[in-house]
């Protein structure tokens, strides 16, 4: 019998570069550099409901830690330690060894050291704690955007949730665009470098985790404005409008899991942003503009008003 505490040392106990002790203590230390604040932030993925139980473990290991990461980049924070929280039904050393090679592969990529956690029986169940650290009064807020400011998106949009939806038999997607958006779903890649560019050049940021109608509402909240986007300049997989046809703009406006990063910034800095663009080898696409009259709007490329369905996921809508 493999003990609880032979499966720590074995798949999750790594050298610690970054922090005074790691695993194996009762806590561990570590010291936030001179002049910034930390940043943390949870996230927790339930069986069933954020992954198929039948799901790839290296998957699942890599975006248990990428939507955390994610939520670092959206803050402008750099990720530097995580503590990992799992509830596993049974032993299964197959399982655990494919789980961390995943979770350390995202962790490797993105410099993040685990530090810590806890491992019980119950049902599957993993949950993320991510901490990072922002120079003092330089994270990117929700409540930061100001009216007549551009909104602009990173990556392509709609395309994991079109993953998702071929995976559960909604749509049929071929070739290219079938591995992209299945890609997309499994193995998001969090915009880290992009939100530490913006640090000194957005004043509002989010992470799409629950698709871009329901994420720009948050920021539009927080930041007491509204906005106007246009469809037309929202970028999907070319394939992806061609491939779906009617109702595509479902995927792209209320899709979820796509983790790219949605900001404001004021016109004066569009230059900056695109030398971003092309810095990063990362589209960055202006998608409209904040206006002082409340709500989301969205327009068509014939300039109609599209009707949003649901906005985003909801886990108790
Ligand atoms: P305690 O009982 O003192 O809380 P545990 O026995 O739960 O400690 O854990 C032993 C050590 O292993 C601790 O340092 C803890 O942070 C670490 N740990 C437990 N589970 C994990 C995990 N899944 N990933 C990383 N570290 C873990
Ligand atoms: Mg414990």
């Amino acid at each position: 019998m493999t003990s609880e505490f032979d499966l720590i040392k074995k798949y999750f106990a790594r050298a610690s570069l970054q922090a005074d002790l790691g695993v194996g203590d009762d806590a561990a230390l570590f010291r936030v550099s001179t002049g910034h604040q930390l940043a943390v932030s949870t996230d927790m993925l339930v069986a069933g409901t954020h992954f198929f139980h039948d799901a790839a473990p290296f998957d699942i290991g890599w975006k248990s830690l990428a939507v955390n990461v994610s939520d670092m980049a959206a803050m402008g924070a750099q990720p530097r330690w995580a503590t990992l929280a799992i509830a596993l039904p049974e032993v299964n050393e197959n399982w655990l060894k494919e789980f961390s090679h995943g979770f350390f592969a995202c962790a490797e990529q993105f410099n993040v050291d685990l530090i810590g956690g806890d491992t019980t029986r119950g049902a599957l169940n993993i949950c993320v704690t991510i901490m990072g650290e922002v120079p003092t009064n330089q994270a990117l807020t929700r409540s930061g955007a100001h009216s007549e400011d551009d909104i602009w998106a990173s990556g392509y949009l709609g395309s994991a949730a079109a993953g998702l939806a071929h995976l559960q038999g909604k749509i049929k997607l071929e070739n290219d665009v079938l591995e992209a958006s299945i890609n997309a779903l499994h193995r998001p890649v969090p915009r880290v470098e992009l939100g530490l560019a913006l640090r000194n050049i957005a004043n509002s940021a989010i992470d799409i985790s629950d698709g871009l109608a329901a994420d720009l509402g948050h920021i539009l909240d927080a930041s007491d404005v509204g906005a106007e986007i246009f469809l037309a300049q929202i970028p999907c997989l070319p394939a992806l409008k061609a491939n779906i046809h009617a109702g595509f703009e479902a995927y792209i406006l209320s899709g979820g899991d796509d983790y790219e990063l949605c900001f404001t910034a004021p016109p004066a800095v569009r230059g900056q942003i695109e030398t971003l663009s092309k810095a990063l080898d990362l589209p960055l696409a202006r998608i409209g503009k904040t206006c002082a009259t409340k709500g989301l709007r969205v327009y068509d490329a014939g300039n109609r008003l599209v009707r949003l369905q649901t906005k985003g996921y909801d886990h108790f809508a």
